[in-house]
């Protein structure tokens, strides 16, 4: 599963973070009072591609897995669950300030002990926990302050017993969910890749101590082939183990799965051997007890953990990046973004010919119906040629058209984005064609 040789890269960031402002998949916060630093906004079609994205992994993840089920934790947790994790102790970065320019940076990045900008003097590093902090009700004093939780993880963790109880899951299960998560980065950046706010898409999977190694390379065999499953270029995906020193405390091993982003290699998701350490400290801070009778050895025991913890914005941008092509078209550049259908945010789009009647009514009618079954637009706005290029720009799989001919014999033209061809179809057989392709 591992490649040796480096991609080319087809597309720069810039040109990505272009089309995403110019058609609505990625704004920048705030955008009228000047933006704020490393936060972004889905448009109308960045909160679809997203959507589905979250979607397709919840579908393969969770619906489609008999040993899965899901949930949804509160972002605010009890304090102490962040002393039980060892977040408030050990979840920070090292810091230091340049004394002359001011500027901050992270003393692990840093290759000199002088201020690579300017190179003036450093203050000494000191560690910046990376949780937000915030205050529950109205008196901003030390009893009250609660955080944003830097991972989804321990709300699935803290639920063990309420989840195996209210299921009765046997081992091996796994609890999945979806949810925004917080950390206080020094240094984000690289568009929508490294925020303080991002969405995790998360796995804790319980496993006897023992089957916890095989289980782990199940895992990552399922996880990467799910980016290829859902269209990703399997050239420009890779996995990277963790040395020993890289690995976090709680981790017996570590696998990241890296995607070839416009600025190289880069993390999209990491998978995680935990071993029983949530469970320990848990039971240890809260007292308690969160075990596991095997009916079978009759015998009670702490399960290990099996993390692959994916970034839904990584994902999404990930996605974005790989379907991104420009191909020569007459003098012309084409740009088409070659989205998996289950990606793709509009799945097709209904083009009457003309605005006149009866081509509008009709084309009106039509789209009213797939609107039932797919997310569909309507555009009757320029020339057709115009309209199916504005289509391949935001990888639509589908234009439906309808001509002088449809409103004779009741046909339309399917035009297809990736090989441009065209196909006439009885309007009463367009939703099981369409079905059959979309799925
Ligand atoms: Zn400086």
């Amino acid at each position: 599963m591992k490649n040796g040789k480096t991609p080319t890269a087809t597309t720069t960031m810039e040109k990505i973070v272009s089309l995403a402002k110019r058609r609505g998949f990625i704004f920048p916060s705030s955008e009228i009072y000047g933006g704020l630093n490393s936060c972004w906004d889905y448009g109308p079609l960045g909160v679809e591609l997203k959507n589905n994205v979250k979607q397709a992994w919840w579908q393969r993840m969770i619906r489609q897995r008999e040993d899965m089920v899901g949930q949804d934790a509160s972002i605010l947790m009890h304090p102490r669950v962040w002393e039980a994790s060892g977040h408030l102790a050990g979840f920070t970065d090292p810091l230091v300030d340049c004394k002359e320019c001011k500027q901050r940076f992270r003393a692990d990045h840093l290759t000199t002990n002088v201020c690579p900008e300017c190179g003036g003097e450093l203050t000494e590093a000191r560690n910046f926990n990376l949780m937000f902090k915030t205050f529950m009700g109205p008196v901003e004093d030390q009893a009250a302050v609660v955080y944003l939780r830097p991972e989804t993880a321990q709300g699935i963790f803290v639920n063990f017993a309420n989840v195996l109880t209210t299921t009765r899951k046997k081992l091996p299960f796994g609890v999945g969910q979806i949810g925004k998560s917080f950390r206080n980065e020094i240094t984000p950046g690289n568009f929508t890749f490294r925020t303080r706010e991002f969405e995790q898409m998360e796995i804790e999977y319980f496993v006897k101590p023992g089957d916890d190694e095989e289980c782990y390379r199940h895992w990552v065999e399922v996880r990467y082939n799910w980016y290829q499953e859902l269209g990703i270029n399997p050239d420009r995906l890779r996995l990277r183990p963790h040395n020993p020193e890289e690995l976090a405390h709680y981790a017996k091993a570590c696998i990241d799965i890296e995607y070839y982003f416009p600025m190289g290699w880069s993390e999209l998701e990491g998978i995680a051997n935990r071993t029983d350490f949530d469970l320990k400290r848990h039971t240890e801070y809260s007292g308690n007890k969160l075990d596991y009778f095997d009916q079978e050895t009759n015998e009670h025991y702490i399960p290990y953990v099996i993390e692959p913890s994916a970034g839904a914005d990584r994902a999404t941008l990930a996605f974005l990046v790989d379907a991104y092509h420009e191909e020569p078209d007459k003098d012309e550049t084409r740009v088409v973004l070659r989205f998996h259908p289950e990606i793709a945010p509009i799945k097709v789009a209904v083009l009457p010919l003309s605005r006149k009647e009866p081509l509008q009514s009709m084309a009106k009618e039509i789209s009213g119906e797939l609107r039932r079954y797919w997310n569909t637009e309507y555009d009757d706005a320029k020339s057709i040629g115009r309209r199916y290029r504005r289509q391949d720009e935001v990888g639509t799989p589908f234009c439906v058209t309808v001509d002088f001919q449809s409103p004779e014999d009741r046909t339309v033209t399917v035009r297809e984005r990736d090989t441009m061809a065209q196909t006439r179809i009885a309007v009463d057989e367009l939703v099981a064609y369409l079905r059959e392709k979309l799925g």
